[in-house]
């Protein structure tokens, strides 16, 4: 059990020091920012959306705690090349996970997500965790009033 504790740290810890998509993106779609004052996570986020509404693009900026910068750079990862539709039934699966209302072995299909289930033994956390996809959330929505 150490081992693959020590293990999921070092993935956090590499997503933190390398986050993936990391920066501005040119000619976004849909740009939003969240905050999570609980520990003063802030996350902007870029996504470029083409007409068959598929994310084209996605570059997040940000600053925080480890958890939330892992979170939003595994995050990216999905959803690069998503459909809308797809987004959303992600986007549920992972609030329901971070809330108890699926298991949280389910996780092992997210890629590296896999590597967070620590979380849930810090409560307070999963605000961090859930930080990026609140931001996803927000720029679907605003997506969908603007087209
Ligand atoms: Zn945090």
């Amino acid at each position: 059990m150490g081992d693959v504790q020590s293990l999921y740290q070092k993935v956090i810890l590499q997503h933190n020091k390398e986050p993936h998509h990391y920066g501005e993106l040119a000619e976004p779609t849909v740009t939003v920012s969240e905050e999570n004052p609980v520990c003063g996570d802030r996350v902007q986020l870029m996504l470029r959306i083409n007409s068959s509404h598929i994310v084209e693009d996605i570059r997040f900026t940000g600053r925080g705690c480890a958890i939330s910068i892992a979170s939003a750079s595994m995050m990216t990862d999905l959803v690069q090349s998503k459909s809308l539709p797809e987004l959303q039934t992600l986007l549920q699966q992972m609030y329901d996970i971070f809330r108890h209302k699926l298991p949280p072995n389910l996780l092992s299909q997210f890629g590296d997500y896999t590597a967070l289930q620590g979380v849930f033994r810090f409560p307070v956390r999963i605000k961090c965790v859930l930080l990026p996809w609140h931001a996803l959330e927000k720029a679907i929505d605003l997506f969908q009033q603007n087209r």
